[in-house]
């Protein structure tokens, strides 16, 4: 059984900024790097300011900002606020943080825009298959051990009501899952933190999702490398001119294990309760804002190329599907997706 339990590193941020590097650099502009982690992840972020502008007070502020989000919306912190209502058997209103509320609420409306592809009540099924916080299970699941928790998932089973802020299960045993979704929120969460600081142009980076505004250093366009789904070389497949726009990927080569031959990744079809069985290596959703483009990307994972295709032309989504056909990867994308590639 092979383990790939890396995440998607700070590669494609990494050959983005360094692609913007390249540019001759304008002596009025600067880029100040901030990084750090969080999430279970690392975070690294571009900002281009004024030279005698100091990062220190914005440092603290993002930093405290994540320590914040991971307390209410972690699901491997034992007493967040999350953890406490996966937890909880009551399925009265239970009183949340306004940033989880918001969190739940959105992502509902999302489960409804995606016709359940998307769905954060898929927590359990996440870790029956031995995603998540939890160890590898060492056995494949049961039949029975799947339907159960089928039965339990669902987002309609969840009400969320943000004045107070509160949230309700109207069946007990669901377990919220907001992996999908998380650091998207947070990208967006820092680059509003960023515009309060007055700084109009930067680059944020969050386990792989990214926002980029405005302009590099030198006045040229952010320019971001999508990675090629290989499980265990890094390589560039292809670039896109991303200023004022939030990318996100969703794949299953960087969370998976090979069982009896078989890949099993951490994406799962809440339709059948097992991880996705197509050949899909990768999907790519670019958005205005993080949240949703990171949500999207796990949703159209789930659908799968065709229908997933056909979603995203529907919607006038800016999506990258990518697949192995052999050694070959084979790209399909929406001509919105087409339109931002840098020839
Ligand atoms: P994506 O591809 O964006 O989403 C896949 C993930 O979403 C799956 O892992 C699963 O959890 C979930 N999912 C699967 N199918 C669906 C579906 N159909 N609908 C909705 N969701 C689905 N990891 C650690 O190792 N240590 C930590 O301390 C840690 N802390 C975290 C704190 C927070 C607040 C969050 C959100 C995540 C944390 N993680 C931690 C997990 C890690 O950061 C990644 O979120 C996780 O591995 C998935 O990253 P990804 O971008 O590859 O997932």
């Amino acid at each position: 059984m092979v383990q790939q339990r890396q995440f998607r590193t700070l590669c494609v941020s990494l050959i983005a900024l360094a692609l913007a590097a390249c540019e001759p650099t304008d002596n009025r502009l600067v880029r100040q790097e901030i990084s750090g982690s969080t999430m279970g992840t690392g975070y690294s972020i571009g900002l281009v300011t004024n030279p005698g502008f100091v990062t220190e007070d914005l440092d603290h502020a993002i930093a405290e900002r994540l320590i914040d989000l991971e307390s209410s919306l972690s699901t491997y912190l034992p007493d967040s606020d999350l953890s406490r209502f996966n937890a909880s058997n009551s399925t009265d209103w239970f009183m949340v943080s306004a940033d989880l509320c918001a969190a739940v609420a959105h992502s509902v409306r999302l489960s409804e825009h995606t016709n359940g592809a998307f769905d954060i009540t898929v927590g359990r099924l996440v870790e029956l298959w031995g995603f998540g916080p939890g160890d590898i299970g060492e056995k494949m699941p049961e039949a029975h051990q799947i339907s159960l928790l089928r039965d339990s998932s669902g987002f309609e089973k969840l009400s969320v009501d943000c004045t107070r802020p509160a949230i309700r299960k109207t069946d007990a045993r669901v377990h919220i899952d907001l992996s999908a979704y998380a650091k998207g929120l947070a990208v967006d969460e820092i680059s509003l933190l960023i515009r309060e600081y007055g700084i109009s142009s930067y680059l944020v980076e969050i386990g792989g999702e990214i926002s980029a505004a405005g302009h590099s250093e030198s006045g040229k366009s952010w320019r971001i490398a999508i990675e090629s789904p290989h499980d265990f070389t890094r390589g560039i497949q292809l670039i896109v001119d991303a200023s004022d726009l939030s990318i996100a990927t969703s794949g299953n080569y960087r969370n998976f294990y090979v069982r009896d031959g078989n890949r099993f990744s951490h994406t799962i079809d809440p339709k059948t309760g097992k991880p996705v069985t197509h050949n899909l290596a990768s999907v790519t959703v670019a958005a205005a804002d993080a949240a949703y483009a990171d949500a999207l990307a796990t949703a159209l994972m789930v659908m799968g190329l065709n229908p997933g295709l056909e979603f995203a032309n529907r919607h006038s989504l800016a999506a990258l599907f990518l697949r192995f056909e052999g050694e070959n990867v084979a790209e399909s994308m929406t001509d919105e997706f087409r339109a931002m590639i840098v020839d």
